[in-house]
């Protein structure tokens, strides 16, 4: 049994998902105590609840102690099942964070899967719908594995409500080597809201077309949802690539206005396209599971995050493989593998 210390590192729920994800894929039980130990809250939450009983349902799994607020729990794996999912994440939990967590053992599983997902598809601190299917997935591809996703209604918090279906087609995952995003081929900026003022995504669009004076006028557009699925908004700032595409994304909250959102946003987005990295802070921690399963392959980010080092932990936990990030001559860090067999065990 692999005894992890969730107060390591980041200290998160990303410990929780990746943990589960490996677990199924390599077969080896574990147990977390200090369970997300850095948070305020510390313990698991409903969301991290409902990500756990997700793996358990996709791959037959067991666990012991799972509850909202416990620190410390068990997960057993079973044998991952291909089929029809739905899983619904309480109010407005993140989608795209219990996809974390099953989509990789789906996309080693012996045949082709369709989830439905319902809760939020833009939440803050977690990757909005847009990001996973612009940003992650092409990724993915290139890799091998074939994922559809649709964004069937928007849900934001606290309201949620919103609904995402994803086709998946198993594939060996191939190690590929991300070095260069190529040229920027378009840009665009859009100010998503429902139940809002309208002019609450006007003023977002304003000053990041301010901060992106290279951006084209056409580039930067309102885009009202029924009131139905809000309130809600987000400022999504995206760059296409020849071979990547970024998404940064703000989340629009009470108490933030709408230039302070915006000016962060489009500051992220500025540093970016600076730098001549491939993937992003967010993508790059979200890569590395895929790549250490494909068990090879490369990439290269911006400055790493807490949140990339511990997944490189997580990942060398279970599979034995380390993953370095070593800062190259143009400031770019390049993300590899150093060391460590493989441990798959299908
Ligand atoms: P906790 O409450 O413990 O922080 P959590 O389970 O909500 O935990 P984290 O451990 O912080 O989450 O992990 C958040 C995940 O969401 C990371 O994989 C991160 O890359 C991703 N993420 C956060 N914000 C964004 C964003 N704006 N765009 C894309 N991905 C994001």
């Amino acid at each position: 049994m692999i005894i992890i210390d969730g107060s390591e590192g980041e200290g998160g729920g990303q410990i929780v998902r990746n943990s589960c994800a490996l677990s199924l894929v390599t077969g080896q039980p574990f147990r977390i105590i200090n369970t997300r130990g850095k948070r305020e809250k510390p313990g698991l939450m409903r969301q991290h609840v409902t990500a756990i009983e997700a793996a358990c349902a996709i791959g037959g799994a067991t666990c012991e102690g799972v509850a909202v607020g416990a620190s410390d729990f068990s997960f057993t794996p079973g044998r991952v099942a291909p089929g029809e999912y739905h899983f619904a994440v309480g109010t407005a939990g993140s989608t795209g964070l219990v996809l974390q967590t099953v989509l990789m053992p789906l996309l080693l599983a012996g045949g082709p899967s369709r989830l439905v997902l319902e809760g939020g598809t833009h939440n803050m601190l977690a990757p909005p719908f847009d990001f996973v299917a612009k940003a992650f997935a092409p990724v993915m591809r290139r890799m091998g594995a074939g994922i559809e996703m649709r964004l069937v209604r928007h849900g934001f918090y606290p309201r949620g409500g919103g609904r995402i279906e994803v086709d998946l087609i198993p594939g060996a995952l191939a190690p590929i080597h991300c070095l260069d995003r190529g040229a920027l081929l378009s840009v665009a900026g859009t100010a998503l809201f429902a139940a809002l003022p309208h002019g609450i995504a006007e003023r977002e669009l304003a000053t990041a077309r301010k901060l992106l004076p290279d951006w084209p006028e056409r580039s930067f557009a309102v885009r009202e949802l029924p009131d139905a699925q809000g309130p809600g908004n987000a400022l999504l700032l995206e760059a296409v690539f020849e071979h990547a595409t970024e998404i940064v994304t703000g989340f629009g909250r009470l108490g933030v206005s709408a230039e302070a959102l915006a000016k962060t946003a489009a500051h992220r987005m500025a540093g970016f396209l600076e730098s001549r990295a491939f993937a992003g802070p967010y993508l790059a921690d979200q890569l590395l599971l895929p790549f250490a399963i494909a068990e090879g392959g490369s990439f290269t980010t911006v400055k790493p995050s807490q949140h990339a080092r511990t997944a490189a932990d997580v990942i060398a936990r279970f599979t034995g493989q380390r993953w370095g990030f070593e800062q190259q001559p143009d400031g770019c860090h390049l993300v590899r593998r150093v060391s460590g067999d493989a441990v798959r065990d299908r």
